[in-house]
């Protein structure tokens, strides 16, 4: 897609700190990073989110994610790594070409998660269950 910022990156047209690359995904550092080695990993295809993605891309970025959660926690001495993906706007999706996020976390780093935390009523997890499953 010629207006897409990541495939930009990939043809070169616009420079990255790249880390990674093989035939299927390419790694970059994220240009403004939760913490400092916050990295990203992408389809080198044009895909939207995860739900365009095909397995077999979303395979290869899971591999390459695997080695850089253990470079990035040890090169930088990080506490834990988050690793996330946000697919469509509802969950935060800014770039429209699949992405997964790779965060290095440091204790007391003051980037808390999921604030307002709910619990389930009586009868909604088998509810929910049943729906989830009938999709699969
Ligand atoms: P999203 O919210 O879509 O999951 O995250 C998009 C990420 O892409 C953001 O963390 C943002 O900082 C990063 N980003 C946006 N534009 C560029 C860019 O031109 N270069 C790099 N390296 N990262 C970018
Ligand atoms: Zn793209």
């Amino acid at each position: 897609m010629n207006d897409c910022i990541f495939c930009k990156i990939i043809n070169r047209e616009i420079p990255a700190t790249i880390i990674y690359e093989d035939e299927d995904v390419i790694s970059f550092l994220d240009i403004a990073p939760v913490n400092i080695g916050h990295s990203l990993v992408i389809p080198k295809k044009h895909y939207v989110n995860i739900f365009e993605t095909p397995e077999k891309e979303l395979v290869a970025m899971t591999k390459i994610i695997k080695r850089l959660a253990h470079a990035i926690k040890n090169a930088l001495n990080a506490d834990g790594i988050n690793v996330t993906m946000n697919n469509d706007k509802a969950a935060g999706q800014v770039v429209f070409h699949a992405h997964i996020h790779i965060i290095p976390r440091i204790n007391g780093d003051g980037f808390g998660l999921w604030h307002g935390k709910r619990n389930y009523n009586e009868g909604e997890k088998e509810e929910v269950l049943k729906k989830i499953t009938s999709m699969l």
